[in-house]
Parts: C-alpha cells; sequence; structure tokens
C-alpha cells in the first residue's frame, strides 16, 4: 500500500492530528457512546463522516449522503464559519445529521459553492438555503443543470425539492477567501461542462467533485458529458498540481495527485490509461 495512503484516513492516525481535532474526536466519541444506547444508526452516521486537520484553524469534514454515495463536504474556518460544498442531504435524517454535528462544532456555515450541479450534488441545495440563507455558487456553464436538477431527480424517482436562484457566478481561476484558507477556482469541464475543482495551495488539498477519482474517474455518459475534456481536465489541470496534493472527490475515500498519476487505470501520467487522449 503506498505510503500517502496512511494520511488520508485521519481517524485512524490520531497521533498526527493536532489539539482541535483531538477534542472534536472525543466529542464525537462521547456523543457515539451516549447515542449508541438507544440509536443503532449513530455507528453507521460515524463511520460516514471523516475530516482530516489541515492546520490549527482549517478542518475539512466529509460526509456520505443520498442514494448515490455523495461526498458533502463542510470546511470549518476555525472562526466559527464554514464553507459548504455540493450539499447532497436528502432526508430529514441526513439533513438533522448535518445540522446537529455544525451545532455541537459551534459551526454556522457562511457559503455554499458547487463542484458541478449534478442531481446528487444539489439535493441539499434547498435546505442549506431554508436553514442558513445561503445561495448556492456554481459556474454558469452548468447552471441550466442545476435548473433541471429536480426533473432529473423525478427521472431516478428521487424527491427533490427546487433549489433556490444561485448566487454570484464562479469565474475561472478565482480567488476564495474561507477564514484563513483561500481557495482558487479551477475550470475542469468534461463531466460536466460547468464543472471546477476547489484548490487550497497553501495546504495542499482540492475538493474535486466528480473529475478525478480513487482509481477511477467520473462518468462521461451522461448528457454534457465531453470525454476527451474530461481528459485534458485531468491530465493538464489536475497532474498540473504537486503529487502530494490530496483529493477529495464527489464519491468515494480520498487520494492524491500522486497515486492517481502512477495507478489510475483510465488516466495516468504515462499516457498508457484506457481513455484516449485528445
Ligand atoms: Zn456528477
Ligand atoms: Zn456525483
Amino acid at each position: 500500500m503506498p505510503r500517502e495512503r496512511s494520511v488520508l484516513n485521519p481517524i485512524l492516525a490520531e497521533g498526527d492530528i493536532g489539539a482541535i481535532v483531538k477534542l472534536r474526536l472525543s466529542l464525537w466519541k462521547e456523543q457515539r457512546d451516549q447515542k449508541s444506547k438507544d440509536c443503532e444508526s449513530y455507528e453507521i452516521a460515524l463511520r460516514r463522516h471523516t475530516f482530516r486537520s489541515y492546520s490549527q484553524m482549517t478542518i475539512l469534514h466529509a460526509f456520505t449522503f443520498n442514494a448515490f454515495g455523495e461526498r458533502t463536504y463542510l470546511l470549518d474556518h476555525g472562526d466559527g464559519g464554514a464553507t459548504v460544498f455540493d450539499p447532497g442531504m436528502s432526508t430529514k435524517n441526513e439533513q438533522e445529521e448535518f445540522a446537529k454535528f455544525c451545532d455541537d462544532a459551534g459551526i454556522v456555515p457562511t457559503q455554499c459553492l458547487l463542484t458541478h450541479a449534478h442531481l446528487d450534488h444539489v439535493m441539499g441545495a434547498a435546505w442549506i438555503f431554508e436553514r442558513w440563507g445561503l445561495k448556492p455558487r456554481l459556474h454558469p456553464q452548468d447552471n441550466l443543470t442545476y435548473e433541471q436538477a429536480p426533473r432529473a431527480a423525478a427521472v431516478y424517482g428521487v424527491q427533490m425539492s427546487d433549489p433556490p436562484a444561485p448566487g454570484d457566478f464562479l469565474s475561472e481561476g478565482e480567488r476564495i477567501r474561507c477564514g484563513s484558507s483561500e481557495l482558487e477556482v479551477l475550470f475542469t469541464p468534461g463531466h460536466a461542462p460547468g464543472h471546477v475543482v476547489f484548490v487550497e495551495h497553501q495546504q495542499g488539498w482540492v475538493v474535486g467533485g466528480d473529475v478525478l477519482f480513487e482509481r477511477s474517474v467520473g462518468r462521461t455518459d451522461l448528457p454534457g458529458c465531453d470525454p476527451l475534456a474530461l481528459v485534458k481536465s485531468i491530465a493538464e489541470v489536475l497532474y498540473a498540481l504537486p503529487d502530494d496534493f490530496e483529493v477529495w472527490p464527489g464519491h468515494g475515500g480520498a487520494t492524491t495527485i500522486g497515486i492517481e498519476k502512477r495507478e489510475n487505470p483510465f488516466v495516468n501520467a504515462a499516457g498508457t490509461g484506457m481513455m484516449q487522449r485528445g
């Protein structure tokens, strides 16, 4: 197993994490012990949450929501504020789990960002707006998908409330302040026409949506997909980042640029992946 993998499971690597995270972890353990007496699903809730401390102030939390196993991220700014990425909470339970987590951790979400607008990434947008008044910000080329998400949900037979009007559109190269962190918006079309990723260059991590997964890549068989554009986004945008940058994808566990360059069977740095390069 590659060495980098060990740092990607912070719950197991307690020794690596800072004091704030230890505090949070003990809080979670306490809650779990208390709750497990009368709530069997709490263990599942705990397993569905993981996090990584990037500084004393910055913690990235990952939740798994909805029927598509989508990863919703919450960046704790360390100053009481937080950024929500791709809100996918789709049931009352998932909404309550997220709200309780924020309340217990003393976090109030202050902005909502989308990597793209497929329905699994926006199912919680209406609830986020209702609860915290946040309009999601997305790239304009995904706005049509965003508006049509409830119709797409109906096709899949899942219920979804109409999302709010979006906030200010994201632009390529824009820098977004999140407490002491700063995210750069990089344009990565292919899986969706207006797909973007958010890169924290100082701390070395990416909220990557459905572009690059652990040993896999985003689907290219949906309306608006472009397989060549996806390969280009991975090879020219993501693989241009340093090897030790951690990628937190829209589905599944975290990985690093270096691991995927070596081992991704679809797009590897040697150019021998399964996807044809343009
Ligand atoms: Zn998607
Ligand atoms: Zn997705």
